[in-house]
């Protein structure tokens, strides 16, 4: 008996020692486009993701778009460079750099990096095409087959402004965690629809505070974008915000060290 309950403490023991090893940090911390602005690096590079990463972020956002030739590529803006992305093949995309030598990204090179690591997850935007719905829809079944493919679904909750394109990714893999930023639907609809959360404008969430807990007691996560003020950074730590979205991580660390 006394053997068999020492072995149970034993295995008890193993699996949260494994445990640790893979858990994300949970501190609502989300570096914006990577952290770039304190150490001046280029947004979207993996420069910026390795910095959010050492920062101990809880999350790394980063915008994906399509080439021309179905390839997905890591970039805020729609052009790189002065090359519209969706209408450029991603071999045009690499005759020109990011300011820091690196050249533009791919999803599956950004996955890659990110896997090396359990620490931060990546918070993934896929962008809504200017050209159509239709491929709207196919950058946010594109992207959520690329995470499966890589194997990399524990490391990946998505966001967009794009309705349909959440929609589709949800129908591409009903696991997939997928918040909506637009911030024109209440939790209740995004609830129905099978989205994982809220993740609007800070102003709207100001606006409309009472959608904080409604989300929330749905089962919806809450994050806001992009709250670089500490007043704001206060607030949503009082709304107890599951999540906070800043160009700052650094100051918002600082910050939740005082509270
Ligand atoms: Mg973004």
């Amino acid at each position: 008996m006394i053997r068999s309950l020492v072995f149970c403490l034993f295995l008890m023991v193993i699996s949260a020692a494994s445990f640790a090893q893979t858990a994300f940090h949970k501190n609502k911390v989300i570096a914006h486009r990577g952290a770039w602005k304190a150490q001046g690096l280029p947004q979207n590079s993996i420069a910026s993701l390795r910095e959010a990463i050492r920062l101990g972020c809880e999350g790394s956002e980063f915008d994906v778009w399509m080439t021309a030739d179905e390839v997905l590529v890591v970039n805020h803006d729609g052009d790189f460079e002065g090359m519209e992305i969706e209408e450029s093949t991603y071999a045009q995309l690499l005759t020109k750099k990011l300011p820091n030598g690196e050249k533009i990204p791919t999803l599956k090179e950004y996955l890659a990096e990110g896997m090396k690591q359990t620490g931060t997850k990546l918070i993934l935007e896929f962008k809504p095409s200017a050209i159509s719905k239709e491929r709207s829809e196919r950058v946010g079944e594109l992207s959520v087959k690329t995470v499966k493919e890589m194997k990399a679904e524990k490391w990946v909750d998505y966001i967009t402004f794009s309705y349909e394109g959440g929609k589709k990714a949800i129908a591409t893999d009903p696991t997939a965690n997928v918040a909506y930023l637009t911030g024109d639907k209440s939790p209740s609809q995004l609830k129905e629809d099978g989205f994982f959360g809220i993740d609007y404008n800070i102003r709207v969430l100001k606006l409309k505070s009472d959608w904080i807990k409604e989300a929330q007691d749905l089962g919806l996560t809450v994050n806001a974008w992009t709250v670089n003020n500490p007043e704001d950074m206060e607030w949503l730590l009082d709304q107890k915000a599951d999540f906070i979205t800043t160009d700052e991580p650094e100051l918002l660390f600082e910050l939740m060290k005082k509270k």
